[in-house]
């Protein structure tokens, strides 16, 4: 799951983005309004998390072009303005959600979670690929029903091979949805994380779901 927060105090950027790393999302976090509306029409995120006041543009003209724009994408709101018609305007606008601040991180996440929850509410929670199955709701994996650890970098990992079964997913790609966008895509660190994962959920199996295809990228295969 990825998460663009546009935030302009960094330092409280910097504890959303921190704990919700923790969770297992991976979240850009941006500083201000230009820059956050180029990131928000990419359109690759699950969740955006909005602050109102914002240099060069605030949250809400945000919002309206990304509706704009036709992305769906659920919408929190997060701001100091918090009289009943700042939260009308937000909502009006498009927003799914609104917390105001100071808020409790738990209550974001759990914010978070609901978003992301209603998103995916057509969709199963269960990915599965044989007898592997990845619990998206709880971030559990399990093999032939035996649960199997993951870290939130694994699990994004995982996750994001699931979804595309039996596709081959570039190295760029891959890297691009489990890191930030600060990270140098050069390095070899994706390939050590996959050799972790598949030693969690291959080793000791017959059927190799994690595949390596030389020079391409990766793939998790059921045939
Ligand atoms: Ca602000």
């Amino acid at each position: 799951m990825k998460i663009l927060l546009i935030e302009d105090e960094k330092k409280v950027a910097s504890f959303i983005k921190k704990g919700l790393e923790q969770e297992f999302y991976t979240v850009d976090a941006v500083f201000d309004g230009k820059e956050g509306l180029t990131f928000a029409l990419s359109g690759e995120y699950d969740l955006m998390i909005l602050d109102i006041m914002l240099p060069y543009r605030d949250g809400i003209t945000i919002l309206r072009e990304v509706r704009k724009a036709k992305i769906d994408t659920p919408v929190l709101f997060l701001t100091a303005k918090d009289t009943v018609p700042d939260k009308v305007t937000g909502l009006d606008s498009g927003a799914d959600d609104y917390l105001a601040k100071p808020f409790a991180f738990e209550e974001l996440l759990a914010r978070v979670r609901a978003l992301i929850r209603r998103k995916d509410a057509e969709k199963s929670v269960l990915l599965k690929a044989l007898d592997l199955v990845l619990d998206t709701q709880r971030h559990i994996a399990e093999r032939n029903g035996t649960e199997i650890q993951l870290t939130p970098k694994e699990y994004s990992i995982l996750e994001y091979l699931l979804k595309n079964k039996n596709k081959v997913i570039s190295r760029t790609i891959l890297t691009e949805h489990v890191y930030d966008f600060h990270f140098d895509p050069d390095t070899n660190v994706i390939d050590v994380y996959i050799n972790k994962l598949r030693n969690k959920i291959d080793k000791g199996f017959e059927k190799q779901l994690l595949n390596t295809v030389r020079g391409v990228g990766y793939v998790i295969r059921e045939d």
